[in-house]
Parts: structure tokens; sequence; C-alpha cells
């Protein structure tokens, strides 16, 4: 096992996401608006979504799942921590 313990979650800062502007954030505010009502899960302030879903917004936003992240985490979106999440992709 990584001696950084286990790899960290992706965690959306849903706060954070409805404070951008939304020619930037759009996409990915329409993303997790359907994770949380495929899951009933509409109360909370973050939202873990899976590796696999940041493919999909890696594609959807037409940059490589790395390059995301960076963007994501300059947003205040995602945790720093989050670079060790994509880094087994
Ligand atoms: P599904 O993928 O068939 O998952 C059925 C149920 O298995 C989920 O119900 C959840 O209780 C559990 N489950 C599946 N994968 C995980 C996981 O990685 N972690 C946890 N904690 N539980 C898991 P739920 O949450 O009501 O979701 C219903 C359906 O909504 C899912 O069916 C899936 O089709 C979709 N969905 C929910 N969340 C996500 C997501 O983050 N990404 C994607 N791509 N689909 C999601
Ligand atoms: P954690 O994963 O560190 O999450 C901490 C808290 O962040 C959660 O407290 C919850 O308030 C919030 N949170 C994280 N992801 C989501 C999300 O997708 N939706 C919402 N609405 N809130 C989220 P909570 O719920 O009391 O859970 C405490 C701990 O229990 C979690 O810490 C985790 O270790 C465990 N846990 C809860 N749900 C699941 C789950 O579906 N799968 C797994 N594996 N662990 C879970
Ligand atoms: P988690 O619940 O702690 O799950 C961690 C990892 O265990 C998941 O990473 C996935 O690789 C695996 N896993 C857990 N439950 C299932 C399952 O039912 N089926 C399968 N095939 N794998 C499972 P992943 O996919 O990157 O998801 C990260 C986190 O996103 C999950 O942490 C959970 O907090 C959230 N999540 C993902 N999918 C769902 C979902 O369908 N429903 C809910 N409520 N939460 C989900």
């Amino acid at each position: 096992p990584s001696p950084l313990g286990p790899t960290p979650k992706l965690v959306i800062d849903l706060e954070r996401l409805q404070q951008l502007p939304k020619d930037k954030a759009g996409p990915l505010a329409r993303y997790a608006a359907t994770i949380q009502s495929q899951r009933g899960d509409y109360n909370g302030k973050v939202l873990s979504i899976r590796q696999e879903d940041l493919r999909s917004l890696a594609v959807i936003y037409d940059k490589s799942p790395t390059e995301l992240t960076e963007e994501l985490i300059s947003w205040g979106v995602l945790d720093p921590e989050a670079r060790r999440a994509v880094e087994s992709f």
C-alpha cells in the first residue's frame, strides 16, 4: 500500500461550485446535479464522485484527467489531495 495511505476520494465542494461563473462550472454543475438526483442525495455540502466520472468530465472539458484536476483545484472545487486520486489513471 502507498505510504501516504489509501487513494483519496474525489470530493466536489458544491458550495464553491455554485459561486463560480456558469461558463466555467456549467458542465460540472449539471453532472453533479445528475449524480445527486440519481442518488437522491440533495442536502450535501460536498459530493463524492467516482474516479470514472472524472474521466467522463475530462472528455466533456476536452482536457486530460490530470489537467482537469489541476483546474478544479485552482477553482477550489477539489482539494489538492485529489491529485493522488488521478495518479493511478
Ligand atoms: P448502480 O451503479 O447500479 O449502483 C447501485 C447502488 O450500489 C447505489 O445506489 C449505491 O447504493 C451502491 N454503489 C455503487 N457503487 C458505489 C460506490 O462506489 N460507493 C458506494 N458508497 N455505493 C456504491 P445509489 O447510490 O442510489 O445510486 C443509484 C444509481 O445512480 C447507480 O446505480 C448509478 O447508476 C447512479 N449513480 C449514483 N452515483 C453515481 C456516481 O457517482 N457516478 C455515476 N456514474 N453513477 C452514479
Ligand atoms: P468521509 O468520506 O470523509 O466524509 C465526511 C463527510 O463528508 C460525510 O459525513 C458527509 O457529511 C460528507 N460527504 C462526503 N461525501 C458526500 C457525498 O457524496 N454526499 C453527501 N451528501 N455528503 C458527503 P458522514 O455522512 O457522516 O460520513 C462519515 C464517514 O462515514 C465518511 O467520511 C466515510 O468514512 C463513511 N461513509 C459514509 N458514507 C459512506 C459511503 O457511502 N461509503 C463509504 N465507503 N464510506 C462512507
Ligand atoms: P466509497 O463508497 O468509499 O468506495 C470506494 C471505491 O470502492 C469506489 O471508488 C469503487 O472503486 C469501490 N466500490 C464501492 N462500492 C462499490 C460497488 O457497489 N460496486 C463497485 N463496482 N465498486 C464499488 P469510486 O468508484 O471511485 O467511488 C468513489 C466514491 O464516490 C465512493 O467511495 C462513494 O463515496 C462515491 N460513490 C461512487 N458511486 C456511488 C454511488 O453509486 N452511490 C453513492 N451513494 N456513492 C457513490
